[in-house]
């Protein structure tokens, strides 16, 4: 079995002006498909064939670099053209808006929890959002394409939203300017498929 970069639920111009739509076309079809392709090659004729992307991921050696930044780069951006939505930003509601007030002490003091860990993540690298078992919340940032289910990342729990911090996701559109692409990502957060994945694994 092989992995298929997934298609977009969304054109790549609907993220305006927010992310920009070449941002758009090449991150996906360019970075994401490099990073899906590779990592077929990566795992072509190993056990890893038939694992689902989680299982590799959670049972990653961190010594097998070209599954652990491959693996992680299909992985990670699969997840964030989900949580992002033309029909996106405010604030989330329910069960996930609670656990954050409780976590957090409220909405606005995680906002700028999760944009410190990404505007203060040195290089490239990625700002989380992780669910624990029972709710509780953690914001923490990982380099390069790592993520929390890897084993001993510095960075715990399961992954229900995740920024991409590299210049790649934001230098056409933002420069050097990764605050302002972290304030904008914020108007593109699809809270109801955070909500979701919160609910999944809380
Ligand atoms: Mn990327």
């Amino acid at each position: 079995m092989s992995f298929e970069l997934p298609a977009l639920k969304y054109n790549t111009d609907s993220l305006e002006p927010h992310i920009d739509t070449r941002t758009m076309e090449i991150h996906h079809g360019k970075h994401h498909a490099g990073y899906t392709n590779n990592l077929n090659n990566a795992i072509k004729g190993t056990d890893l064939e038939s694992s689902s992307i989680e299982n590799i991921l959670t049972g990653l050696d961190l010594n097998n670099s070209a599954v652990r930044n491959n693996g992680g780069g299909f992985f990670n951006h699969s997840l964030f053209w989900n949580i992002m939505s033309p029909n996106g930003g405010g604030e989330p509601s329910g069960e996930l808006a609670s656990a954050i007030e409780s976590s957090f002490g409220s909405f606005a003091e995680f906002k700028t929890l999760f944009s410190k860990a990404a505007g203060t993540r040195f290089g490239s690298g990625w700002a989380w959002l992780c669910v624990h078992k029972g709710g509780k919340l953690e914001v923490c940032s990982t380099a390069n394409q790592d993520n929390p289910l890897m084993n001993g990342i510095g960075c715990g729990g399961y992954p229900i939203l995740g920024l991409d911090v590299w210049e790649h996701a934001y230098y056409l559109n933002y420069q050097n300017r990764r605050p302002d692409y972290v304030s904008g990502f914020f108007n593109v957060i699809n809270w109801d498929e955070v909500s979701k994945r919160f609910n999944e694994k809380a």
